[in-house]
């Protein structure tokens, strides 16, 4: 992971890793006031967002609407999907009376997307099962603040971030050493504060703070190193971005909740065929993604001596009535297989972050661990907190403990210790509203 992130650095195109630059030089500090908004599309759920913040860290109000984004949106037309946002925000603000309001707009967009500044960047390619050919290559600030004006709103984007982004914003907002975040989510992703001169590919990048966000896009981090299976390759044959020579977002399809049930149910489904463990009665396992996410969350999670729930799981929703409790034991432990490979994974690239960071504890500090006692102060490691966020992580406790264990394993205790995740709740929508707060004062698309 480390190597990838430095080859991303250097050169666009230099790895799988696209370390996309986000224009994000300064996060918010806690001095913001105001009301802001923001949107946030790209996963399952559909947000939008009213922040009102104080000076201090205070977050004086906040609403948020969610709702599921059609299916047949996500395979439309730009136009049809970005109306869909505008007008919900329409609606949305209609039920506002901030009328005299300044609106900064913060729009969260959870998809790979080249920028150009903190406002605007065209969409590199789509991914978790999002397929509008023509949006590609299109500014998606635009695309939005054309939506807008459609609908005769005066509001436009002041900051077009990814979800990681958002989330280390909120983090960062709260507690200045978060450095990193992560989601887990239908899709997988981190960001970074990186310094200005390691960013090789942008040479002569200045900004005040002598960093910037670096959206990693870890989703299609690729290395042969990566456990690749039978069913890793027939998952990628299924997908809308499947790719022949290399898997695309492959590291997410190993990882996050739009995969993982399906990978589950590729494994039973040749259980079925080679031998007899489900009887006559397992043709739905041949039906693609008929086993989702959260069901396999419910298999693993089952901790009743009958395993009653995989009963139910198995009758309601893949039509295999009366599995014997050994037949059950199995669908648990091949859940729990695929969940334990998808939360070390993660852990994996948590700590490819920390190393790159230098946070990993490999400078000095595991050196000193054996020396019982007196050692130096400033080899203490330091606080490093990373920010996460997403329905997979936050919805799955076995997924979460698997993850820490994994990070133990790797760093130390002493050094995980030093690290903290922390959750946030609507995280990526409420940082890119904090986000249009801190860049609204200095944006030429400020409407006032
Ligand atoms: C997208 C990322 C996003 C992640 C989590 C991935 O599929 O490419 O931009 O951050 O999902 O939502
Ligand atoms: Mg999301």
């Amino acid at each position: 992971m480390v190597v990838e992130m430095h080859a991303g650095l250097a050169s666009d195109g230099g790895s799988k890793l696209k370390m996309l630059l986000t224009f994000v030089d300064a996060l918010p500090n806690g001095n913001e006031e105001g009301i802001y908004y923001s949107i946030d599309l790209g996963g399952t759920n559909f947000r939008v967002l009213r922040v009102e913040v104080g000076a201090g860290s205070v977050i004086i109000n906040q609403k948020v609407e969610h709702q599921p984004i059609p299916e047949e949106l996500t395979k439309g037309t730009t136009e049809d999907l970005f109306n869909f946002v505008a007008l919900a925000l329409k609606s949305f603000l209609e039920r506002e009376d901030d009328q005299d309001v300044k609106r900064a707009l913060g729009f969260t967009f959870s998809f790979p997307v080249r920028q150009n500044s903190v406002s605007s960047g065209s969409l590199i390619r789509w991914t978790k099962g999002f397929s509008i050919e023509d949006t590609v290559g299109k500014d998606v600030a635009q695309c939005l603040n054309d939506a807008l004006a459609r609908c005769g709103l005066n509001v436009r984007v002041t900051a077009l971030v990814n979800d990681t982004v958002g989330t280390l914003a909120l983090g960062h907002y709260y507690d200045e050493d978060t450095v990193a975040a992560v989601i887990i989510g239908s899709g997988t992703n981190a960001c970074y504060i990186e310094r200005t001169d390691a960013i090789i590919k942008c040479q002569g990048l200045l900004t005040n703070s002598g960093g910037m966000v670096v959206n990693m896009e870890w989703g299609n981090f690729w290395s042969s190193h990566l456990p690749r299976t039978l069913y890793d390759i027939s998952l990628d044959d299924e997908t809308q971005n499947r790719n022949d020579q290399q898997s695309q977002q492959g590291f997410e399809k190993m990882i996050s909740g739009m995969y993982l049930g399906e990978i589950a149910r590729l494994v039973l489904h040749r259980m079925a065929q080679e031998s007899d463990v489900f009887g006559d009665a397992a043709d739905s396992l041949s039906n693609p993604f008929i086993l989702s996410t959260p069901f396999l969350a419910a298999i693993r999670e089952d901790d009743s001596p009958d395993l009653s729930e995989v009963r139910r799981v198995l009758q309601e929703h893949l039509k295999i009535p009366d599995a014997p409790l050994k037949t059950r034991r199995l669908v648990v432990k091949v859940c729990d297989i695929v969940t334990r490979r998808a939360a070390r994974l993660a852990a994996a690239g948590i700590v490819g972050i920390l190393k790159k960071l230098g946070r990993d504890g490999s400078g000095g500090v595991a050196s000193t661990s054996s020396s019982s006692g007196g050692r130096a102060r400033g080899q203490q490691p330091r606080r490093t907190v990373v920010a996460i966020e997403g329905g997979l992580y936050q919805g799955y406790p076995v997924l979460r403990e698997y993850l820490d264990e994994a990070l133990v394993e790797i760093l130390g205790e002493e050094v995980a210790r030093s690290v903290t995740l922390r959750v946030t709740e609507d995280g990526s929508g409420i940082g890119a509203a904090l986000l249009a707060a801190v860049h609204s004062s200095n944006s030429q698309q400020q409407v006032p």
